[in-house]
């Protein structure tokens, strides 16, 4: 038997995640559910730097919600699989951008399925799951430890790995507005090796259908200001309907911004009701009050600035009675 240098559970840095990749031989990797650019370009990434080194891969996002188009933008090698058709007991699991097993929806039973799992988080909500850890709540995206990570495997960057590590950075960032020098040295490193940043935000961001115009007005238009809230800062929030969450499951998400925009220094929240008495809540801030705290007190997770949570309510102020109730007292 080859003798696996493989790290013991618990905290590993990019060269003991590389270490713990390369001693398998195939590996799922996992993203969360609904998928934003990091969770997709941190899963997919890996994936190609790790078949390049011979490694067997399937790349998949746990439901019940279908996965959004940007994944398909950013497949190119068409390596993600219906959550349905994910290896029952993968001999590694991979989570990328995941704080909770929760958020790997019907997948999170692969977790104590795998012969082995690695996290690789920024998550400051990170509850611990799983076995190794590549965790790092100052970094501002997953796709920047995968950078690392894809470092110390010996797999050169080139536009094919560029890419995805870019959707994720711009997306995470805020457009870099958030993640300082190092993430713009990053992004300049990602486009030298190839990644176009007009073509792939247009290709995972642009387009979108006429009729969202005017579903977009509806939503917005129904926004709604709460002064008092949050200690004073207030709270701006706007709610989806399960037909316009449906119907525009890509476009939707995209909102939270635009109420952030108008918040000042207080709060932004989108209430969607993705299905009839089950909402998702996403929230914007500055980090003051810290949003992970209020989101984790609710069930959900996140960061200071942005996070989010989920539950079943009957109406919009069975979500907004608990927020309010949490947002000032993480205002204190
Ligand atoms: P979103 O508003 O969906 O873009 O999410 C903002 C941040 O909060 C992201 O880092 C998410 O991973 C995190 N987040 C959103 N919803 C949840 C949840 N239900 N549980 C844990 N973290 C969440
Ligand atoms: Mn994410
Ligand atoms: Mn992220």
């Amino acid at each position: 038997m080859t003798a696996v240098t493989r790290p013991a559970a618990g905290p590993v840095d990019p060269a003991g995640a590389a270490a713990v990749l390369r001693a398998a031989s195939s590996v799922l990797l996992v993203g969360h559910l609904r998928p934003d650019a990091d969770a997709a370009g941190s899963t997919l990434a890996l994936a190609v730097a790790l078949r390049r080194i011979g490694t067997d891969v399937v790349v998949s996002f746990g439901g019940p919600d279908p996965v959004p188009g940007l994944v398909a933008a950013l497949d190119e090698h068409g390596l993600v699989v219906d959550s349905a058709d994910a290896p029952e007991a993968p001999e590694l699991l991979v989570c990328c951008d995941i704080s909770s097993e929760q958020r790997l929806g019907d997948l999170a039973g692969r977790v104590s399925a795998a012969g082995d799992s690695l996290v690789i988080d920024h998550h400051a909500s990170f509850t611990g799951f799983g076995n190794h850890h590549l965790v790092d709540p100052q970094e501002p995206a997953t796709v920047t430890l995968v950078r690392a990570v894809i470092a110390e495997l010996g797999v050169e960057l080139d536009a094919e790995l560029a890419r995805p590590l870019f959707a994720g950075l711009y997306t995470d960032t805020g457009g870099f507005r958030w993640g300082g020098p190092g993430a713009l040295r990053l992004g300049a490193e990602l486009v030298e090796a190839g990644a176009d940043p007009r073509t792939l935000m247009d290709a995972v961001f642009g387009t979108r259908p006429f009729a969202w115009l005017a579903a977009e007005a509806t939503v917005l238009g129904g926004a709604r200001r709460d002064p008092d809230a949050a200690g004073g800062a207030g709270l701006v929030w706007a709610v989806v309907d399960p037909a316009t969450a449906s119907r525009f499951r890509d476009q939707t998400v995209t909102l939270v911004g635009q109420l952030r925009a108008t918040a000042g220094d207080g709060v932004a929240a989108l209430l969607t009701e993705t299905e009839p008495g089950q909402w998702s809540v996403s929230m914007r801030g500055t980090g003051t009050p810290d949003l992970s705290r209020v989101a984790t007190a609710l069930g959900g997770g996140g960061h200071a600035a942005a996070a989010g949570f989920e539950r079943s309510a009957g109406g919009a102020e069975e979500i907004l009675g608990p927020l309010r109730a949490e947002l000032a007292a993480a205002a204190g």
